[in-house]
Order: C-alpha cells, then structure tokens, then sequence
C-alpha cells in the first residue's frame, strides 16, 4: 500500500509504503504542545518506507533523542524520530495523509497524560457544521 500526504500549504510532500507497525492516538505532553491540540494520531514506518518527495523539513529537538519535523511554511507537524526508543522507525502525523481514514487507529497511548476531560470528549453533542445550521 502506497499513500501520500503533505502539509496545509502543499510545500512538503511525502509518500509512505508498506504497512505501518502501528498507528495510535498519543495523549503525551510534547506532542500536544507540538501539535497544539489535544492528541495527535501516529502511523510508524520503517525509514525506508518514507519518502520525502518535494519541499523540505525542519526538525526540532523536543526532548532527548526525539526529533520532531515539520513544514517551515506553514508548521504542519509530518514526522517524529527518535533513534533511541524508535530506532529505524519515522512516525508519521497520519491526519497529514491525503486520505486521513486509510489508516485508523488501533490504540490510545500515553493516557497517564491525556486532558481528563478527552477521555469522554465521544460523548459531546454533535453538529455536521456549527449549532444551528443544517
Ligand atoms: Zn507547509
Ligand atoms: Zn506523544
């Protein structure tokens, strides 16, 4: 299986083959703050898998061996490294994928630091648009 995604502004483009190890909702501080929201979904892939196939990343070092990049552009999160716990592994922002429902979820992980109040956010009355509106 081949997909691609890409950042909001269309300057980073990449493709990744094969089958992710996993893919996970992950609750942990450094992505919230890195993402500025409440979880980020993670799809992993051998280095190999990946291909960045137009524009350039910019990387930050978020804490310890964890390399997070990103469109210099427009800051759209792509990949997470990281050679000590992940090695050979880039972790992809699945929601970045052109089709964002290719790869759903199997797990939610570091919920030691989820928001309290995400753990019942699925139970939030729901609206197509804005309240309202049809
Ligand atoms: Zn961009
Ligand atoms: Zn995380």
């Amino acid at each position: 299986m081949k997909l691609s995604g890409g950042c909001q502004c269309g300057a980073v483009r990449y493709a990744v083959e094969g089958d992710p190890q996993h893919v996970a909702l992950c609750h942990c501080n450094d992505c919230r703050k890195s993402a500025g929201a409440p979880m980020v979904s993670w799809a992993a892939f051998a280095e190999d898998e990946f291909t960045l196939e137009q524009g350039e990343l910019t990387t930050y070092n978020s804490s310890g061996t964890a390399l997070r990049s990103f469109c210099p552009q427009c800051g759209t999160g792509i990949a997470y490294r990281n050679a000590e716990f992940l090695p050979g592994i880039v972790d992809i922002q699945s929601a970045t994928l052109d089709d964002p429902q290719a790869l759903p979820p199997g797990a939610h992980i570091q919920v030691a630091e989820r928001i309290g109040w995400m753990e019942s956010q699925h139970e939030l009355v729901q609206f197509a648009r804005y309240p309202g509106q049809d």
